[in-house]
């Protein structure tokens, strides 16, 4: 089983190559933001809660989400693998990611580091925002959603530094040829 962390700022294209990677690998995708997004369609308790947080671009608390994602992972049974997108976005959470992995028998295999400049990242949630229809992506919640990602989920990359896993992905130019970079990573990652 090969677990894949996609990780990078918001807008650094995670969505786009997690659908290239599951048409390649098959893998299962659990990405949080999509979780929540139907939680707050649904009307749920969680939904509620998320929906303030992500719409002032902070982060739901660790708790929420390492509980909800610790239920959703009982569907990955058997999966040839999994991609986490939008997850692990602070240090705790990659800690936790961790022990629930090895508590399953496996861990990350490799997390995929896309690495975006920022003005570009802006460019890009502002075209998305003009189609996608999410409450996020205009100018005042996009400069607070690249804030919190400078502030509190940089430090996810010195987790798998210090894992061996972090491999970096040039995130600008083709979108077939970031993935060519991705699935060299993903085919050199060991199985666990
Ligand atoms: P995304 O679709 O990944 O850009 O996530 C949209 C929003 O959902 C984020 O700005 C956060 O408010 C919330 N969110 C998604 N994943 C997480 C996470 N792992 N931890 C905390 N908040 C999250």
């Amino acid at each position: 089983m090969k677990n894949v962390v996609i990780f990078g700022a918001p807008g650094s294209g995670k969505g786009t190559q997690s659908e290239n990677i599951i048409a390649k690998y098959n893998f299962k995708h659990f990405s949080t933001g999509d979780i929540l997004r139907k939680q707050i369609a649904e009307g749920t308790e969680l939904g509620k809660i998320a929906k303030s947080f992500i719409d002032e671009g902070k982060l739901v608390t660790d708790e929420l989400i390492i509980n909800m994602l610790d239920k959703e992972l009982e569907s990955a049974k058997g999966a040839n693998g999994v991609i986490f997108d939008g997850f692990p976005r602070t240090y705790a959470q990659a800690e936790a990611l961790k022990v629930m992995l090895n508590k399953r028998g496996t861990d990350v295999a490799v997390m995929l580091n896309i690495q975006v400049d920022e003005p570009e990242l802006v460019n890009r949630l502002l075209e998305r925002g003009k189609v996608s229809g999410r409450s996020d992506d205009n100018m005042e919640t996009i400069t607070k959603r690249i804030k919190t990602y400078n502030e509190q989920t940089t430090p996810v990359i010195d987790f798998y530094k210090k894992e061996g896993t972090c491999v970096d992905i040039k995130g600008v130019g083709s979108i077939d040829d970031i993935f060519a970079s991705i699935s060299k990573a993903i085919d050199s990652a060991k199985e666990l």
